[in-house]
């Protein structure tokens, strides 16, 4: 689905593109939170067939935690949001708004709170960010899971779109579809490295994590090729492209993502509620 235009990209656009990155909880909490993923959906847990094809090689504990997927339960998505920095009620509104955009197709539903929601927003200057699924659970109650940098009523519609679905979508446990391995493999290394820590102040490791690290099979559940134009992939220019195409990246919840959703989060059968 690669097009031919890289017009879009957003980069060339007069405002700074700000990157998102998946927040990864500290190394001494993936255990039980891998833990805490599989009882809150037993899919989450890395498939047996995987395994055996894996190696003789014992898999280590933390390696099983991180083969765990953190969606939640089958039976839908109920979280409550509140924010850390107290905007205006319009700005609350508007962002909640876009959270439950995903309620189009999947049975989703995010409420505001005063307080100590489950998903808790700020604004800091941190970039965009949030943890993925349910590891969202492992976070202190006076801590963010989400970070929205510097978003205000005067953010352009576009962007609320691009960015709050996009972390939405983590916050429901989808990762990045650019680390799918036939776009990542197409990514040349060094060029990428360059390019994210002169536009986002990323170190080699950081892109290494957030762009350069293919996901496994496990984590793979959206059926069919890799789709360019999700709105959990990342724009990326044609300058870190061996074959100098840019990946456009999705602008917003586009039908294969709604497919997923709802097949992740069935939505409930109306006659039936
Ligand atoms: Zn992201």
């Amino acid at each position: 689905m690669a097009t031919e235009s890289s017009t879009q990209v957003p980069e060339a656009s007069s405002c700074k593109f700000i990157g998102c990155s998946i927040k990864a909880l500290p190394e001494d909490q993936w255990i039980s939170a891998a833990e805490e993923a599989c009882v809150e959906n037993p899919a989450n847990a890395p498939e047996s067939q995987m395994l055996y094809q894996a190696t003789d090689e014992v898999i280590s504990p933390q390696h099983l935690a991180l083969l765990t997927s953190k969606y939640w339960g089958k039976s839908g998505v109920r979280l409550t949001v509140s924010f850390l920095d107290d905007p205006e009620v319009l700005l609350r509104t508007r962002i909640l708004s876009h959270m439950n955009a995903w309620a189009a197709f999947a049975n989703v539903q995010f409420t505001e709170v005063p307080s100590s929601g489950q998903v808790r927003i700020s604004r800091e200057v941190d970039g965009y960010w949030s943890y993925l699924g349910t590891d969202i659970k492992s976070i202190r109650r006076n801590r963010a899971t989400m970070n929205l940098e510097s978003f205000s009523m005067d953010t352009p519609e576009l962007e609320f779109k691009r960015v709050i679905r996009h972390e939405t979508g983590h916050t429901l446990g989808f990762p990045h579809e650019h680390m799918r391995p036939e776009i990542v493999d197409q990514i040349d290394r060094k060029a990428a490295i360059d390019y994210f820590g002169r536009t986002q102040g990323w170190t080699p490791d950081q892109v290494i994590a957030q762009v350069l690290t293919p996901l496994n099979n496990a984590q793979i559940i959206r059926i069919g090729e890799a789709d360019e134009e999700s709105i959990m992939c990342y724009s990326l220019p044609a300058e870190i492209m061996e074959d100098n195409v840019a990946v456009l990246g999705g602008m917003d919840i586009n039908a294969s993502d709604g497919e997923l959703a709802g097949r992740v989060y069935p939505l409930k059968d109306k006659n039936l509620v």
